[in-house]
């Protein structure tokens, strides 16, 4: 089959491995309708992690089923399904507790298993023609009849809807709530989404790029455009000076501040300012481990001085990790079937898989209208 590989920092291209097929009774294989470039990729795409080369990209998956093992009872062939990106049993300790991004089973040692992902087990992506999905009746999230029709909606159920909605949730946000976004990606737009269908009554979403707080406003939030470093200010001038009652960080490790320099935790420090005493704050932006074992330059990235007296002083509270994609997705696939939400709205662009290597530097170098690129292999 042909799929997109990892060769190094900033080389992927399409190339003929071995077909994906059904390894365990448990297994489903599905062949991929559509799969989506994520700003997780970009992490692995620009070499700020360990990453084999070889690896087959791709976590964002949807398709149809066209096998299933001897030990899958629900899922179907023919069935239309979207993929959580979290690769999950259903039956240890965290995912019984819903905790399903930190599955104790899928990549033992470590927290949590994901297709195509750096540190997140040997699973192989869906950046390809055919994806074998582990515990599939666990994982598979079968869509109703519109699922052709709707595919820009319900292929963003597979992690940037949930993750945004996870990001809301780990801060509680809550009718009438003020909330404060970090990053208009297509996360900090979920996020937008997500606050809304919990009945926020204003969110503010910050960013640099002027793209991309348009479709924050086309969704219904208020943009504010921290190109000049004043978003706290704009936040704190904005809610009487008290700030926020919610933050949401969706930008992770790789922040930049204002003058382009790469400035890890700048948006932790900024929500700590721009949230109210005792507000929370829910962290779905990615930061890294330290690994003493890699390279130096590898081994302290995302390292910084976290402004802790402040957030004490403050008395809030701070939610962090991977979305538990499957404990949103059936509620949100839901909204999407009866017209309440259009997650869709952010897809700039649709590509073939063969044009998947021009996807990514475009969607790397953050042009200017590539918000969010699907492909179809
Ligand atoms: P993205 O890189 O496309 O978007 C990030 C946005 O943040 C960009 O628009 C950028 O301009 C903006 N930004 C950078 N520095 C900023 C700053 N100081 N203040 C305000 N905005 C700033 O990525 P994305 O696809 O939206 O993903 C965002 C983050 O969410 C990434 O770290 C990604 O890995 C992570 N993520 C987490 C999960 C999870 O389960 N927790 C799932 C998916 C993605
Ligand atoms: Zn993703």
């Amino acid at each position: 089959m042909r799929a997109l590989v990892y060769h190094g920092p900033k080389n992927v291209t399409i190339d003929e491995v071995p077909d994906a097929r059904i390894e365990a009774p448990t297994d489903a294989l599905v062949r991929i309708t559509t799969t989506n470039i994520c700003g997780s990729d970009l992490h692995m795409y620009e070499g700020r992690t360990d990453v084999e080369t070889g690896k087959v990209l791709g976590h964002e998956n949807m398709g149809e089923v066209i096998e299933v093992g001897q030990g899958v009872v629900k899922v179907k062939v023919g069935d239309m399904v979207v993929l959580p990106f979290n690769i999950a049993c259903g039956f240890c300790k965290n995912c019984t507790a819903g905790r399903t991004g930190f599955c104790l089973t899928v990549n033992p040692g470590s927290a949590g298993g994901a297709y195509g992902y750096a540190d997140m087990g040997p699973y192989s992506g869906g950046q390809a023609e055919l994806l074998r999905v582990p515990f599939a009746d666990f994982n598979a999230l079968v869509l109703p009849d519109d699922a052709r029709e709707k595919e820009k909606d319900y292929t963003m159920l597979s992690d940037i809807l949930p993750t945004g909605y996870h990001g809301t949730e780990l801060a509680q946000v809550g009718m009438g709530d003020s909330v404060v976004i970090y990053g208009a990606g297509p996360v900090g737009l979920m996020a937008a989404m997500s606050a809304q269908i919990r009945g926020a009554a204003e969110v503010f979403v910050l960013d640099h790029q002027p793209d991309r707080l348009k479709l924050a406003e086309r969704i219904g939030a208020t943009p504010i455009d921290d190109s000049d470093g004043s978003g706290v200010q704009q936040v704190l001038d904005a809610t009487n000076g008290e700030g926020a009652d919610k933050g949401v960080e969706a930008v992770g490790y790789q922040a930049h501040d204002h003058t382009g320099e790469e400035k890890p935790g700048i948006t932790i420090n900024s929500l700590i300012q721009a949230v109210r005493p005792t507000g929370r704050i829910g962290v779905v932006g990615v930061f890294v481990p330290q690994d003493p074992s890699a390279s130096d330059e590898l081994a302290q990235q995302g390292e910084f001085a976290m402004d802790f007296g402040t957030f004490f002083f403050k008395g809030q509270t701070m939610g962090t990790g991977q979305a538990n994609v499957k404990q949103y997705n059936r509620g949100l696939r839901n909204l999407i079937h009866r017209d309440k939400v259009n997650p869709g709205i952010i897809v700039s662009h649709e590509l073939s898989l063969d044009e998947a290597p021009e996807g990514y530097q475009h969607f790397d170098d953050r042009e200017n209208g590539w918000t969010k690129v699907l492909l179809h292999p």
